[in-house]
C-alpha cells in the first residue's frame, strides 16, 4: 500500500459511529406552510423565509433545541427532487425525507384541507414505518380547530393543530414530536479539562528531548500546582506563552529509551500511547535529514487518532541552502495530505523560533474544535453543489439532501445524499470546507448516510 493509499484509507474509514443528532423532516406541498414552521420551531434564530413559492433555497437545515432536546430540523420546500409535474414532486420529496430522517412533521393547511397530493404522500409516508406527525396549520383561531380534527381521516394519529405565523400550538407540537424523537447524544463539552495535553513525538534521535529540556528550562515548570489537575507522573506541566500545558509521557523522552533493535517496537507503542491521550500533537522532523518512512508513519499516526496535529521542522541550524531547496521538494511530495497543519521550522539548540510554537498548537487546537452551524453548513453546501456537481456516473448523479457536523475535536461532517459520492469528490468537498471555515491543524472525518 502506497502512502497515499493509506492515508485514503485512513481518512475514509468509516467504521467508528458518528453519534448524531436525530433528525426531523417537515414534509407537505408548497405554501402550507413548511418554512414559517421551521422558522418556528428553531426561533428564528437562523432562518429567513424566503416568500416565493417554487423557489430552491439555499439553506435546508437548521439547529434546533426544545427543552434541551437537541435535534436537526429540515426544511423539504429547499429540496428540488428531480421528478417532473407537481404531485410527482412532492411525492419525490416525501420519499427522500422519509428516508434520512428519523421523524417526519407532515405539514398540511387547515384553509385548503386535503388534496390528492396529500393522500399520496400519506402512502409513502404509512410505506416507511417512521414516525409522522401530522401539522394542522394556518389554525390561527379557534375556528380552524373543526378543521384540523377533520385530518384525522388521514390515518397518521392526532392532527397538531397550530399557527406557524403567530405560534398558537407550536408548544404542544414540540412536545409531541419530542416525545417520539430518538435522544441525542449529550452536549460535549470539546475542551479538556485543565491544561491542554499535548504530545511530543517523532522518530528516535530528531530532539525531543532537547526540546522539551528547552521548553521546560526556558519557563518555570509548574508540576502539581495548577488547581484542580492530579498529573501522571510520566507528564509535565509546562507554562508556556501565558498557559499551562501537559505534555504527555514526557517521562518516556526523558529517559531516553535507546531504540536498540527491538525497543523500536515499545517506541512505537509509546508514541501511539502518547498521541491517543493527547489533543494535539507536535510531531517533530528532523530538518537536515530526508524524510522517512517512520516520519511519516507517525504523521499518519496522528491523523489516524483524530487529533490535531503540527509539524515542528528541527536542527533548522544544519540546514545549508541545498537541503534547505531539497527539503521543499520532500514537503511538496510527501506532505501533499497534510497541508492543512501548521509548520514551524525550529532548533532546540539554538532556540530559534521556539516563540511559534506555541501559537502553532492554539491554531491547531481552534481548528479542532470549530463547529459550523447547520445553517451555515447548508448555505456553504447549496453554494459548493451549483458551482461543482458531483460527476454524472453511469447515467446518475448523486446528489447532497444536507448535511451536519455532529462532532469537533475533530470535526466530523454527515453528509445525507442520494447516492455514494467518490472519494475525489468528497476530497472537493473537504479542501472546499477548510477555505471556508479554517480547520487549520485538523483532520477533518467526512461521512454519508445514503439514502434510495
Ligand atoms: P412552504 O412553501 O410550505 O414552505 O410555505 P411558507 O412557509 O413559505 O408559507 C406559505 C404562505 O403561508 C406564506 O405566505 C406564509 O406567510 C403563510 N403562512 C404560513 N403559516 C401560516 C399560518 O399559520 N397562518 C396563516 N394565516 N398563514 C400562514
Ligand atoms: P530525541 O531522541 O528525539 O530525544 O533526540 P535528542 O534530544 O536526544 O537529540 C538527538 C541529538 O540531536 C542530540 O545530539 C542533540 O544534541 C541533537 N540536537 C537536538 N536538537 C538539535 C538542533 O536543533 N540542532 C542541532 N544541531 N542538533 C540538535
Amino acid at each position: 500500500m502506497s502512502d497515499e493509499e493509506l492515508y485514503d484509507d485512513l481518512v475514509d474509514s468509516d467504521d467508528d459511529v458518528i453519534e448524531d443528532v436525530p433528525v426531523v423532516a417537515v414534509v407537505g406541498r408548497p405554501n402550507v406552510g413548511k418554512s414559517t414552521l421551521v422558522n418556528r420551531i428553531i426561533g428564528r434564530r437562523e432562518a429567513v423565509v424566503e416568500d416565493r413559492p417554487g423557489v430552491t433555497r439555499d439553506r435546508v437545515a437548521y439547529d434546533a433545541n426544545w427543552n434541551g432536546r437537541r435535534f436537526t430540523v429540515v426544511d423539504t420546500g429547499g429540496w428540488d427532487p428531480d421528478a417532473r409535474g407537481f404531485a410527482a414532486r412532492v411525492a419525490a420529496q416525501a420519499e427522500l425525507a422519509v428516508g434520512a430522517a428519523d421523524v417526519v412533521l407532515f405539514v398540511l393547511d387547515v384553509t385548503v384541507g386535503m388534496t390528492d397530493v396529500d393522500e399520496a404522500v400519506v402512502k409513502i409516508l404509512q410505506r416507511s414505518g417512521k414516525p409522522v406527525l401530522v401539522a394542522a396549520n394556518k389554525v390561527d383561531d379557534q375556528r380552524g380547530e373543526t378543521a384540523a380534527s377533520e385530518l384525522w381521516s388521514l390515518g397518521l394519529g392526532q392532527p397538531h393543530p397550530v399557527s406557524a405565523i403567530h405560534g398558537r400550538g407550536s408548544g404542544d407540537l414540540l412536545d409531541a414530536l419530542l416525545a417520539v424523537l430518538p435522544s441525542a447524544p449529550p452536549d460535549r463539552e470539546p475542551v479538556s479539562e485543565g491544561p491542554h495535553r499535548v504530545a511530543l513525538v517523532g522518530k528516535p534521535n530528531v530532539g525531543k528531548s532537547s526540546l522539551l529540556n528547552k521548553l521546560a528550562g526556558s519557563e518555570r515548570v509548574v508540576v502539581d500546582s495548577v488547581a484542580g489537575t492530579t498529573v501522571d507522573p510520566v507528564d509535565e506541566l509546562v507554562e508556556l506563552g501565558g498557559s499551562t500545558w501537559r505534555f504527555i509521557d514526557t517521562a518516556g523522552i526523558r529517559r531516553r529509551v535507546r531504540e536498540a533493535s527491538g525497543h523500536e517496537y515499545y517506541a512505537s507503542l509509546r508514541t501511539a500511547a502518547a498521541i491517543s491521550r493527547a489533543e494535539v500533537a507536535v510531531v517533530l522532523l528532523d530538518a537536515s535529514e530526508p524524510m522517512s518512512e517512520q516520519d511519516l508513519r507517525i504523521i499518519s499516526q496522528v491523523v489516524e487518532s483524530g487529533r490535531a496535529l503540527v509539524m515542528a521542522f528541527n536542527k533548522w541550524d544544519l540546514l545549508d541552502e541545498d537541503r534547505r531547496l531539497r527539503l521543499e521538494k520532500e514537503l511538496d511530495r510527501q506532505l501533499v495530505r497534510v497541508t492543512w497543519a501548521p509548520r514551524v521550522n525550529i532548533s532546540a539548540s539554538t532556540g530559534r523560533h521556539m516563540d511559534r510554537l506555541v501559537p502553532a498548537i492554539e491554531t491547531a487546537l481552534e481548528g479542532w474544535t470549530t463547529r459550523v452551524s447547520t445553517a451555515q453548513l447548508n448555505a456553504f453546501l447549496g453554494r459548493l453543489v451549483a458551482s461543482h456537481p458531483h460527476p454524472v456516473r453511469g447515467g446518475k448523479q448523486p446528489r447532497i439532501l444536507f448535511g451536519t457536523q455532529p462532532q469537533t475535536s475533530p470535526p466530523k461532517f454527515l453528509l445525507f445524499t442520494t447516492g455514494f459520492l467518490e472519494a475525489g469528490y468528497r476530497r472537493y468537498i473537504e479542501r472546499r470546507l477548510r477555505e471556508e471555515f479554517g480547520f487549520v491543524g485538523s483532520p477533518i472525518e467526512i461521512s454519508l448516510r445514503e439514502r434510495q
